[in-house]
């Protein structure tokens, strides 16, 4: 059986790597390290793929969530909902822009910000709701978009986790996660479902004028050759990454499809121990593309677990530890631990297993094997 790893890009790249080759020496040979053609076309492939009229690509995850607040034009003092079951990036562009984040608590069945924590965060001075796609599960959207329009609030989709995902809406059409709310973020880190070889990221939104806005942002709030209408940063994707993405994302429909078919082999063999959560594997929509497959522990034995399967080189993880609302950066005096009773249970009970495109069957097997093995002494 060959090494388990917690993510394996290099057996990834091998099956690509004509392809990924090719692209990089195509930059290289036309020297356009920044903005070039590369750039432009994985926007536009992306842009069909998503089914989205504008991507603004960036520099990385973090800074598409940055720059969808900036250019929703959220001011210091604005109140912005998101999961206090999440990864920091989140809250933390909150903070950095003075706005001032408000962690709510999140929903056993989908580790998703609970929509019952969003109606009861909401004042007057709310201004937008942050959804995480957490582990690439899409959120309610429907409902959030529902309680959005109610309070007149903005939706911005942390989508870092779910590129490719569908959403099934009222109407019972599919749409992809991150171009449901006003504005999207995601992340092309290496180990994303879509990722490239270094940092890289982009911002979805069908509103014509915030793209405007958001293009100008991403380059130095200039909108003509050095002329500075707004405060602006520089968050570029580079043309050898865009020149990876452009490789990689014909693909991302095979990848999500291998990791849902290692997600439900994890599910059938686990699923039957009364002490393991196993999220559920939905036949019929792409509703969850398994950026992480994470199941929950629940008979206190999550740590002893975690040991054993180190003890077997079987790489293992806790997304997350510590609830962010206890994150000393980010604990506020109006914060009561009976505000988060799932995010705190989760903490303790989550643990997320090798998942990623390359997954072998034998791998599946005795991954699960050993985590029954233990649970059964
Ligand atoms: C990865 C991630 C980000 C940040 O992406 P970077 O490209 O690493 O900056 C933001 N939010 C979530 C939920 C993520 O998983």
């Amino acid at each position: 059986m060959k090494k388990i790893q917690m993510v394996d890009l290099k057996s990834q790249y091998d099956k690509i790597a004509t392809t990924v080759n090719a692209s990089i020496q195509e930059v290289l040979d036309t020297n356009a390290y920044i903005n070039g053609p590369q750039v432009h076309q994985f926007q536009k492939s992306l842009e069909d793929y998503l089914g989205v009229k504008h991507v603004i690509p960036c520099a990385n995850g973090t800074d598409a969530l940055q720059i969808a607040m900036m250019g929703l034009g959220l001011q210091p003092g604005d109140e912005v909902i998101t999961a206090d079951f999440t990864f920091a990036a989140t809250v933390e562009v909150i903070a950095l822009l003075q706005l001032t984040p408000v962690l709510v608590d999140v929903d056993r069945n989908n580790m998703n910000i609970s929509l019952d924590g969003i109606r009861k965060a909401i004042t007057p001075k709310t201004k937008a709701i942050v959804p995480v796609h957490l582990f690439g599960r899409s959120a309610n959207m429907d409902a959030i978009m529902a309680i959005a329009k109610e309070y007149n609030l903005y939706v911005i989709e942390d989508n870092a986790q779910a590129i490719g995902a569908d959403y099934t809406n009222k109407n019972g059409e599919k749409v992809k996660v991150g171009t449901i709310g006003h504005v999207g973020a995601t992340s092309f880190f290496p180990s994303k479902n879509l990722g490239c070889y270094g940092d890289g990221g982009a911002i979805f939104t069908n509103d014509d004028a915030l793209a405007h806005t958001l293009r100008g942002i991403v380059n130095h709030g200039m909108y003509e050759r050095y002329h500075h209408d707004v405060v602006g940063v520089n968050s570029r994707l580079d043309s050898i990454q865009a020149g990876v993405l452009n490789a990689k994302l014909p693909h991302l429909d095979t990848y999500n499809k291998a990791r849902q078919e290692a997600a439900r082999k994890y599910s059938v063999a686990l699923g039957i121990h009364p002490d393991i959560w196993v999220p559920t594997i939905c036949e019929s929509c792409d509703c969850h593309v398994f950026h992480q497959y994470v199941i929950r522990i629940t008979n206190g034995k999550r740590d002893g677990l975690l040991a054993h399967l180190q003890s077997k080189a079987i790489p293992c993880a806790i997304y997350y530890p510590i609830p962010l609302h206890r994150q000393k950066a980010y604990a506020d005096v109006r914060y009561q631990e009976q505000d988060f009773p799932v995010t705190n249970q989760l903490c303790e009970e989550v643990i997320a297993l090798p998942m990623h495109t390359e997954l072998e069957d034998e791998q599946v097997q005795f991954i699960s094997e050993s985590i029954l093995e233990f649970l059964s002494k």
